[in-house]
């Protein structure tokens, strides 16, 4: 049986940046990644590979990214993890460790619903994933997506560019529900509906029915999904994640509702084992109470802390912000931390502002729209959340407000932020949409113009 000064089980964005870690480690420790897909994939990109724009090749990533650390890869998968004899049992062998970083993600969660079990119901998370969908979005007419989070929305986009007529089910009154508010996700909404996908809110599916494949979709309000005779239906659930932890349940690994537990160095409660990534459960930095956080933005700091902490150092990880994108069409749509709406469940009293501008100087051509909104805790002024739409990349000035809640700032300092101008990239000098935003907060709370 082969020793390892550390073992990292998966080889997604929290095992890679954790490889990236120990290849810089000073003396160099002899490390294990333990993974057993042939080739890890840039998840985010598959909606684009449904819409013929990037092949599926593109979303390989290189194995170089772990062995160019000197990282030995594994390719197997790992049955059973002994933390008394501190071994790694796999399908076609056996491993000891010092240290353990297991970082095996999540997979799609499934509801269990009448005729769950039918062909032609799908998730949407890996290569086998995406290949089924690919043997079959020319032979389907119909699709019904479930869920209208960030990778429900792309994939209904994906396969109404393909031709496929869509309809996109949500239980919440809005699409993006975790990303913006109902204001921020309209111009999105009306945009999709402009191109034939039916957005079907409010609502949820209860069955799904069919002989020898799904053939109708039933939702709460009585309306049914079918296709015509000899067509066939595609149902992809997209209703968020589970983490990849079966295999530690009645272990004396500490598990929470949806993932491993972990303390701020991402340690679990056995000396020596980590864990980060999809398959840890970890808190907000806003609230310090457990939050969803499966994002890879979130999985690549989590591993690099894990990593750093595997080499001996202090590092802590704040815990989630959840910056993230995504793009309708040619709108794009930005969020981080709370909304408006979650922010009130979270218990805080937030307080909202908008501002408008130009994505450029308005007589400059290509110019669209940009509209922020921010959010803010009344009580300490403290920034909680907010929300970028534009006709340009929005991702930029959602990093500024992350960056933002991460060094504590209050409105006041946004609505005092130093900012650039450029005609090609920016709105005029005179105004920017987060100092806009933050003005009017400002005034709501009665601190502005004068006081
Ligand atoms: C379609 C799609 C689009 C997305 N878009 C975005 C986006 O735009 N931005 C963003 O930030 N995030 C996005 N995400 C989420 C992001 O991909 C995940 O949060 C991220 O991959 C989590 O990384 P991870 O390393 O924790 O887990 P994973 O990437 O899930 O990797 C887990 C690894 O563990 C391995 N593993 C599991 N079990 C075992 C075992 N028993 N033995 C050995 N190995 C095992 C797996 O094979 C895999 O290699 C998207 C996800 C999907 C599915």
């Amino acid at each position: 049986m082969k020793d390892y000064d550390a073992i990292v089980i998966g080889g997604g964005p929290a095992g890679i940046s954790a490889s990236r870690v120990f290849g810089k480690a000073s003396p160099r420790i002899n490390v294990a990644l333990i993974r057993p897909e042939p080739h890890s994939m840039i998840y985010c990109v598959m909606p684009y590979v449904i819409q013929n724009t990037v092949s599926l090749e593109k979303t390989f990533k290189l194995d170089s990214l772990v062995t160019d650390n000197g990282v030995e890869l594994i390719r197997d998968k790992v049955n059973k993890v002994d933390f008394v004899t501190r071994e790694v049992w796999t399908e076609k062998g056996r491993y000891r460790f010092q240290k353990l970083l297991i970082a095996t993600g999540a997979n799609p969660a499934l509801p269990l619903l009448p005729g769950i079990e039918l062909p032609g119901v799908m998730t949407f998370k890996n290569e086998p994933d995406l290949v089924q969908l690919l043997e079959q979005v020319d032979n389907v007419k119909r699709a019904v997506v479930v869920g209208a989070g960030a990778i429900g929305v792309e994939l209904a986009q994906a396969l109404n560019v393909r031709g496929i007529k869509v309809h996109l089910v949500d239980i919440q009154d809005h699409i993006l529900p975790s990303l913006v508010d109902r204001d921020m996700a309209m111009e999105a909404q009306e945009l999709l509906a402009s191109r034939g996908i039916k957005l079907r809110l409010n609502n949820r599916v209860v069955s799904l029915n069919g002989e020898d494949k799904v053939e109708k979709v039933i939702l709460a309000d009585g309306e049914d999904i079918g296709c015509d005779e000899g067509d066939r239906l595609l149902v992809i659930f997209s209703v968020g994640m589970k983490a990849d932890i079966s295999m530690f349940a009645g272990t004396e690994l500490s598990l929470g509702r949806n993932g491993i537990l972990v303390n701020a160095r991402m340690e679990t409660n056995i000396p020596g084992v980590y864990a980060a990534g999809d398959c840890a459960e970890y808190k907000s930095a806003l609230t310090g109470h457990i939050i969803d956080g499966k994002l890879a933005t979130n999985a690549v700091p989590m591993g690099k802390i894990a990593a750093l902490n595997i080499l001996g150092g202090k590092r802590e990880y704040p815990g989630f912000y959840n910056g993230g994108a995504t793009k309708v069409y040619n709108l794009r749509l930005g969020g981080t931390g709370f909304t408006e709406k979650l922010a009130a469940a979270n218990g805080f009293d937030p307080v909202a502002g908008y501002g408008e501008t130009t994505t450029r100087f308005p007589m400059i051509p290509g110019t669209g729209k940009l509209r922020v909104k921010l959010v803010v805790d009344r009580s300490t002024r403290r920034l909680i959340g907010g929300q970028v739409v534009g006709s340009e990349a929005v991702a930029e000035r959602i990093d500024l407000l992350t960056f933002a809640m991460q060094t504590g700032s209050v409105v006041d300092q946004l609505e005092m932020l130093a900012y650039s101008a450029q005609p090609y990239q920016t709105f005029l000098p005179a105004n920017n949409a987060i100092v806009m935003a933050a003005g009017g907060i400002m005034g709501h709370l009665g601190l502005w113009p004068n006081k």
